[in-house]
Order: C-alpha cells, then sequence, then structure tokens
C-alpha cells in the first residue's frame, strides 16, 4: 500500500478475514457505549452537574445520506454515508472521513466524540466532528472511489468550511480522497479555500509531516511514558498490531529510539522474532506482498490475539476499535499500552488492565499527533505561508510534551485510577471553560 494513499490508521481490507473478525468484536462493544463510559468514568472525579455532562455525552449533530452513484458498468449504487459534529465548544468541528464495511452511526458518533476530547486533551482550538462510508473501497476502481468521493463532498458542502468543520484522513482514506473533497468543495463555492480539509498532498496545500505524525505522537507519547516510568525506551521489546500509516511510523520511530520491534501484524496475522524486526525492510515487503506475514527474517507467525498478549515492555495497537476486550485483557502481559488506534480497548479492558497495574496511554493523547499535524496544516492554509518539517515537528513534538506533563500533573494531582481518565479529566473540563465563558451556565 502506498504510504501516501494509505490509510491514518490501518486497513482492513487487504484481507477480509480480519475485518470479520473486527466486526464480530464490534457487536460486543458499542463505540458510542464506551465513549459515554469514559466520560462517565472521569465525571465521577469532577465536581460538575450531571445535566452538564449529559450534554457532553451526545452529538449535536448527525449527517445520514444515501448516495447514489454511477457505477463503471453504468448501474447505480446506493451507499450510506455519515458526518457526525459533536461538539463545537472550542472551534470548528474536526476529524476524519474512514471508508470501511464496519462504518455506521454509533461508530461515526463514538469517533466524533473521541476527536472533541483529543483536540481539548492536546489543547487545539477544535471542537470534534468524524464521517464515514459504508463501503470496503477495496471493491471499487478508482474512477469509482472518486465519483463516490465526490458525491460525498455535495452532500458535505453545507456543513463543512475553513471555519465551521474541517475533515481530514481516517481509515482507509489519505490525501486522493482529500484532494478531491477540496476540489469539489472549492469547484462549488468557486472560490479557493485549502483549510476547508486537511491531510492533503503537499502540492494541494498539506503539511509537511502529516503523513507521519499520528506514528510520531504516537511514538513520543511511549517516549514520555517510559521516563515517567523511570524505565528504558532503549532496548525495550515492543509490538505493533497493525502496519498501516500509524503502525509503521510508529513502529520506525520507536526502532529509531533504539527500542527492539519483536512483533508486528496487519489484517493477515503477524510475525514475531526475539531478536527484531528492520521496520523499513517489513514495511517493504508489505508494500511488495500486500502483508507482513511472509516476511522472510519472520522467526515465527502469530495470530493478532497472540500479538497482542506477548510478554513485551511496549504494545501498540494501531489497527481498529475493540482489539482488546475484557477477557483478552487478562491475558496481556505488556507492561506499557499506547494505543495509535481510535478506541482499541473496551472499557472492561481498561478496568482489569487498570487492576492487574499495566499502564495504559489512550488514544486521545497517544495519535493526537494526527489532528494536531492538521491544526499546523489549517494555519498554514490560512497564513498561505508554508513550514519545513522540521519545524512541524518541532511544535508537534512540544504540544505533545506540554499535553503529556498536564495529563500526569492532573492524574496525581485527583489521585486518578489511570492515565484514560487523566486525560478525559484534563479535556472535560477544558471543554466545560469554554462553554461557561460564553455564559451558558448561570
Ligand atoms: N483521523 C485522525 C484522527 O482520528 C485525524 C483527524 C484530523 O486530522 O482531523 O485523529
Amino acid at each position: 500500500m502506498d504510504i501516501n494513499y494509505s490509510s491514518d490508521t490501518y486497513s482492513a481490507t487487504l484481507n477480509p478475514g480480519l475485518a470479520d473478525s473486527i466486526d464480530t468484536m464490534a457487536e460486543e462493544a458499542n463505540p458510542f457505549e464506551t465513549l459515554q463510559e469514559q466520560i462517565d468514568d472521569a465525571a465521577a472525579y469532577l465536581d460538575v452537574r450531571p445535566d452538564v455532562i449529559e450534554r457532553l455525552k451526545r452529538p449535536e449533530r448527525v449527517l445520514e445520506t444515501t448516495l447514489s452513484v454511477e457505477m463503471d458498468d453504468g448501474s447505480v449504487e446506493t451507499i450510506k454515508g455519515y458526518r457526525s459534529q459533536f461538539n463545537g465548544d472550542r472551534g470548528p468541528y474536526k476529524g476524519g472521513i474512514r471508508y470501511h464495511p464496519g462504518v455506521d452511526r454509533d461508530e461515526v458518533t463514538a469517533l466524533s466524540g473521541w476527536m472533541v476530547f483529543k483536540c481539548a486533551t492536546v489543547g487545539i482550538p477544535f471542537g470534534g466532528g468524524k464521517g464515514g462510508i459504508e463501503i470496503d473501497p477495496a471493491d471499487y476502481s478508482e474512477s469509482e472511489l472518486e465519483r463516490i468521493t465526490r458525491s460525498f463532498a455535495r452532500e458535505l458542502r453545507p456543513l463543512i468550511g475553513e471555519d465551521k468543520d474541517i475533515p481530514a484522513p481516517d481509515v482507509n482514506t489519505g490525501q486522493r480522497e482529500m484532494n478531491w473533497i477540496k476540489d469539489t468543495y472549492e469547484t462549488l463555492e468557486n472560490t479557493t479555500a485549502p483549510g476547508v480539509i486537511t491531510g492533503k498532498a503537499p502540492d494541494s496545500g498539506g503539511s509537511a509531516g502529516r503523513v507521519e505524525a499520528t506514528g510520531r505522537s504516537t511514538v513520543l507519547t511511549a517516549r514520555e511514558a517510559f521516563d515517567y516510568l523511570d524505565t528504558d525506551i532503549e532496548g525495550a521489546s515492543v509490538a505493533v498490531q497493525g502496519y498501516g500509516n500509524a503502525g509503521w511510523i510508529a513502529a520506525k520511530l520507536v526502532d529509531e529510539l533504539g527500542a527492539n520491534v519483536v512483533a508486528v501484524s496487519d489484517s493477515s496475522g503477524g510475525i514475531y522474532r526475539e531478536g527484531g524486526f528492520d521496520p523499513v525492510a517489513v514495511k517493504e515487503h508489505k508494500r511488495e506482498t500486500g502483508s507482513v506475514v511472509d516476511y522472510h527474517n519472520a522467526g515465527r507467525e502469530i495470530t493478532n490475539d497472540e500479538l497482542l498478549t506477548l510478554d513485551v515492555d511496549l504494545l501498540i495497537p494501531a489497527a481498529l476499535e475493540n482489539a482488546i476486550d475484557g477477557d483478552l485483557a487478562k491475558d496481556v502481559q505488556a507492561d506499557v499500552i499506547v494505543s495509535a488506534a481510535n478506541g482499541p480497548l473496551t472499557p472492561e479492558a481498561d478496568d482489569v488492565l487498570t487492576e492487574r497495574g499495566i499502564h495504559v496511554f489512550p488514544d486521545i493523547l497517544a495519535n493526537s499527533g494526527g489532528v494536531t499535524v492538521s491544526y499546523f496544516e489549517w494555519v498554514q492554509n490560512r497564513q498561505r505561508y508554508y513550514w519545513n518539517e522540521e519545524t512541524v515537528n518541532e511544535r508537534l513534538e512540544e504540544l505533545i510534551v506540554d499535553a503529556f506533563d498536564d495529563l500526569t500533573t492532573a492524574y496525581e494531582e485527583h489521585d486518578l485510577p489511570n492515565f484514560r481518565t487523566a486525560a478525559y479529566v484534563v479535556a472535560i473540563e477544558r471543554v466545560l471553560d469554554a462553554y461557561e465563558q460564553g455564559g451558558n451556565w448561570p
């Protein structure tokens, strides 16, 4: 899979087998209920009225639309699409668009809510949104995908805008789709507005460093976490579940810090080698063959569940929601989990891991590099002045390190049970402050 066009997290389209098992898992935990439980867990530590919290648990609005798109053979297909605008108290709605057969209203709504608290955790001036189309992109030609994307962009046009709602890439979407959406929007509006969408290709107004940003913040979070816990990341053993854009960049960057990537996986399965892998060579193999599985240096093949329960120092889930449920959490042997994916742990898994003393550094901090560099892209678009990659990476590091410090300060000051609750405590306070400062409460 070409990195420029790959997903922000991970492609389940390469092997329908895992997509099926992920869908089955998704039936067990509804991501929207997971989000609501996470908010309640944090609210228990805040002195806030329950009716005020209730407002944070529901989206402001959700567009549900049916696209009618002509296929290459002349037939017309009807396809479902969604855009959820969860909360705009801190700024324009912000969040990606995913193409996946598992997309539904609850998933998109949950993902839009996670964006609210992600943007607040890292302190960037956005609210939260998310969109999705219920398709497996592998089933369509490029011209069909272009027509589907432009049709969705026409539906989104009244909702989106540089100061209203700014989409971005997510699972199975990338620069190509963002460029199409920008072009459709600008054509219909008869203007230039590159800041209407982020994650574009550089020549269409994209930012340096955006493609790597999610993996980069994951590894910055891991680095800070190991430092905070007084352990060495150099020499640490690492397992990465999912080898899409976030997973493989995280593997590459953690290897550069001197850690040892002993296991990686994708939708076809995983590989383990005690001596570790060269993440770049594995990526090259995946690009050529479509999977990591039969990489010639593989020590042995393992399943995704085996990878998630390996005895490693650091586990990075970089696939989809619900990768670790309460049952699997009992078998997890990693010391630290840093989530590159959105929602990879169910609330039951979080409870079990907290009980077992396994530290989880949550998605809404760890993968916030994607939206943070989207913010930088938007700023550059508005100023029509572009930064080099070094500047982008430096500013990203500054924001992630500051957010990490805010989170650990809240963890200690409020004596919180885990770092996820700490992130939500920080984020909820910020969203409520913005709402109150608008004079909305007596
Ligand atoms: N899809 C990414 C996320 O889940 C990035 C969103 C954005 O850049 O707006 O955080």
